[in-house]
């Protein structure tokens, strides 16, 4: 039987580490292949030339570097860009590309489908395939930023708010932020990395003890009956259990003041009243945190037929929790003319 080849992109640096040290090599190795692969977007040994030729040779029978491949690219009227990637298994996954004046962010997916069948998002539509491996999340960012920023270092943010719930796939998600985050890695300072989740209380537990990023919780109702029709992973973990779990990974963390942000969802006549900004205002007083209103993005062919809230109403639904206090930013929707805006993201559809 052929041994299958080791994807380097699947190692963080202290794996590596261990690799040259299993193979008689010196541990330094490791940041020699990280500075090729993350500084020189290089996937091919041969190419490596500061590393002996008998070791390249041997790195060529046995390792690779590689990423998934692109198979289609879409540019937005606002500069966004999506990509559609395939995978050694031929499922698909997009990443999005999101461009400000000087920087840009990177939103990546974390699975295929999704299996929380949140009723306003596209991503659970084709169902749950299965998580990614940590090379096809470090990856997207690998592809992307080697045709972005192979000139200029433009990408300042990863958001792992694509396709699926980043918390199940939790060991996965936390060796990919090490590759991320390391200096030989991206180089992406963890306080710029933010995983936004459903709540998931023992998850957000093992992901502060791992590495200090910032988070984002998809709250979207203020209350637990509301949250629970929308959002059916509530039922298991309801809002208490996600905002206590969340106090403590704030409290847990080196960074001083850290906030959650709450993200919520503005939807016509489902959770944007006046009464809701006051239930809101209750719910989360206790956790520090800033407020991030996302409007609507239209999904078409959803089971259930929800509006976007009318922007008067976003506007004073705003104005109520900034007159409470709270910092309250309205997310402005990027690429929704490719698709590409929070809860568009569907990757392959796959015909019954
Ligand atoms: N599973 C993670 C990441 C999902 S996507 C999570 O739930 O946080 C990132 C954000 O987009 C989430 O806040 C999600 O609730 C939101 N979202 C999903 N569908 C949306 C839609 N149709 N319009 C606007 N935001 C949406």
């Amino acid at each position: 039987m052929i041994k299958e080849k080791i994807n380097f992109l699947e190692m963080d640096r202290i794996s590596l580490e261990k690799f040259f040290l299993s193979i008689g090599e010196k541990s330094f190795r490791a940041m020699q292949i990280m500075k090729w692969i993350y500084f020189h977007y290089c996937d091919d040994f041969k190419l490596m030339t500061d590393i002996k030729s008998s070791l390249r040779f041997y790195l060529d029978s046995i390792a690779t570097i590689s990423a998934p491949k692109i198979v289609e690219r879409k540019n937005s009227f606002d500069g966004t860009i999506k990509w559609k990637m395939r995978l050694y298994d031929s499922k698909e996954i997009e990443t999005v590309f999101i461009p400000e004046k000087t920087r840009g962010t990177i939103c990546v997916s974390s699975q295929v489908g999704c299996l929380l069948g949140c009723k306003f998002c596209a991503t659970s539509m084709n169902g749950f395939k299965r998580n990614l491996k940590t090379s096809e999340i470090v990856g997207q960012i690998w592809r992307i930023k080697k045709i972005i920023d192979t000139q200029k270092n433009m990408i300042k943010n990863v958001v792992f708010m694509g396709m699926g719930e980043p918390l199940l796939n939790l060991k996965n998600l936390i060796s990919s932020i090490r590759i991320i985050s390391d200096n030989f890695g991206f180089s992406i300072s963890k306080k710029k990395i933010t995983v936004s989740t459903v709540g998931i209380p023992f998850a957000i537990k093992k992901l502060s003890e791992n590495v200090d990023v910032s988070l984002a919780f998809s709250l979207h109702a203020p209350t637990n009956n509301l949250r629970n029709k929308i959002i059916p992973i509530n039922k298991k973990y309801d809002i208490s259990s996600c905002l206590s779990s969340i106090n403590k990974f704030l409290r847990n963390s080196n960074i001083k003041n850290k906030k959650v942000t709450i993200e919520y969802v503005m939807i016509d006549g489902i959770n944007d009243t006046i009464q809701h900004a006051r239930q809101l205002v209750k719910c989360i007083n206790k956790t520090p945190n800033k407020i991030n209103l996302i409007p609507l993005n239209r999904i078409n062919n959803l089971k259930y037929s929800f509006t976007r809230s009318k922007e008067k109403n976003i506007f004073i639904f705003q104005r109520f929790l900034i007159d409470k206090g709270f910092v309250t930013t309205v997310r402005n929707s990027r690429g929704e003319d490719i698709h590409a805006a929070c809860g568009q993201l569907i990757g392959k559809i796959y015909k019954k």
